[in-house]
């Protein structure tokens, strides 16, 4: 094969997404309009939470997301350093502070005994939250996280973005889903071209909570609200030189606290409602392939653990462990597989080494990021595709 690049993730957009963005385009609304609470409305129905909010990237779902929760200059949130710097800038956007914990070398998460460990050690640090990271795929025990955040008064967001249509099984036997609402407050997901929904940009915030959803329907609009329930400013004054009825007149809203413009396009929302169409058969097919490699890949010498075959798993990538990591990576490379790396531990970010974290603060972590591959992993790859992944990369290490 290939004189074509097979990149670690891609998007596919099919006949059907293409005919419904062009509807949308047709019609009244582009911004603002249907398609907004159609795709929140089944996104919340796949998630199995009772609220979803869209909004433009995962990012802003992020600092949305703290905005509504709340963290002070003095206060602390803990995330794992092996994630997209996105999941904790966020608490840097609200002005909070930072703590990072390690993560457990099997499964590549958040290690809640180091998130444990982190509090016992801090007690004169006001932690406010945690935000587990549903890293490559795979959802963190957020039933545990729960007890915990209750045991110390502190909020969750759940990271969400790698794992639509992912679950963990709780502590009583259940299977529960990603962004359900049930243990974190907030559970975020993104819609950029390399996750599962693909809508260009996009964003979502799943909740059980109504109180936190209203206040991010608000948020995501400038701070404004239409409901005349809660409106601070007098009827008189929102009239104006006319006669004063009784009533607010029609044109008449309020801004009552600092948003964005964080909305999503109704165009955008029709991709999504019709990507999310696919999302179930899609797992499937990532896990096909996962087991695939799996098989593939088990007594290879020099490829030294992966993400393997996990219950739940939603295999947004699918991570080797090697020897000689950029070897393989050229080699893959120069045979037209664009691997790729996730991540390079946001604690060795040049900003935040500049806040005092240095190489050496987590082993686990640090060790994971010098051996790690992601390998092309996308619900179109055909099985030609596959098995040439396969061979150049066992070719690799025979060769050498
Ligand atoms: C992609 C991603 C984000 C950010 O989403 P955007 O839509 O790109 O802003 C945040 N966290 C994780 C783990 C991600 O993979």
């Amino acid at each position: 094969m290939s004189n074509q690049i097979i990149p670690y993730g891609r998007q596919e957009i099919t006949p059907e997404d293409i005919q419904t963005v062009i509807e949308t385009l047709q019609s009244d609304f582009l911004t603002q309009g249907p398609k907004i609470t159609e795709f929140e409305e089944a996104f919340a129905k796949y998630t199995e939470s009772n609220y979803a909010v869209a909004v433009s990237n995962g990012t802003a779902a992020l600092h949305l997301a703290v905005m509504a929760l709340g963290v002070r200059e003095d206060e602390y949130v803990i995330c794992t350093p092996i994630t997209f710097a996105a999941s904790i800038n966020c608490v840097k956007y609200c002005g909070g502070q930072v703590l990072f914990a390690d993560i457990d070398p099997e499964t590549y998460l958040m290690d809640i005994k180091s998130v444990k460990l982190l509090i016992k050690n801090n007690p004169d640090k006001k932690i406010r939250g945690i935000i587990p990271v549903d890293f490559a795929g795979r959802v963190p025990q957020l039933d545990a996280y729960r007890k915990l955040a209750d045991e110390h008064g502190l909020w969750i967001i759940e990271d969400a973005c790698h794992a639509p249509g992912g679950f963990f099984t709780d502590q009583n036997g259940e299977r529960q889903l990603a962004g359900n609402g049930k243990f974190a407050e907030l559970s975020i997901f993104s819609f950029h071209p390399v996750k599962h929904i693909a809508t260009g940009e996009g964003g979502m915030i799943t909740t059980n909570n109504e109180k936190l959803y209203k206040h991010l329907l608000t948020l995501r609009t400038h701070g404004i609200t239409r409901n005349t329930a809660v409106f601070e400013n007098s009827i008189e004054f929102a009239v104006g030189n006319s006669h004063a009825g009784d009533e607010y007149p029609l044109w008449y809203m309020e801004m009552q606290e600092l948003g964005y413009n964080y909305r999503l396009t109704d165009f955008q929302a029709a991709l999504g409602i019709s990507q999310l169409k696919r999302a179930d058969l899609n797992l499937i097919k990532r896990r096909a392939i996962a087991e695939l490699y799996t098989n593939a890949f088990s007594h290879v010498p020099g490829i030294i653990h992966s993400s393997g075959i996990t219950e739940g798993h939603a295999y947004h990538l699918f991570v080797l462990e090697v020897e000689d990591r950029k070897g393989l990576y050229d080699f893959l490379r120069s045979n037209g597989i664009f691997a790729q790396i996730h991540y390079i531990p946001v604690h060795l970010m040049p900003y935040y080494r500049k806040q005092g974290w240095k190489e050496g603060d987590f082993p686990m972590a640090e060790r994971y990021y010098s051996r790690c591959i992601s390998i092309p992993m996308f619900p179109s790859m055909t099985e030609e595709e596959i098995n040439y992944v396969i061979s150049i990369t066992k070719l690799f290490y025979e060769r050498s």
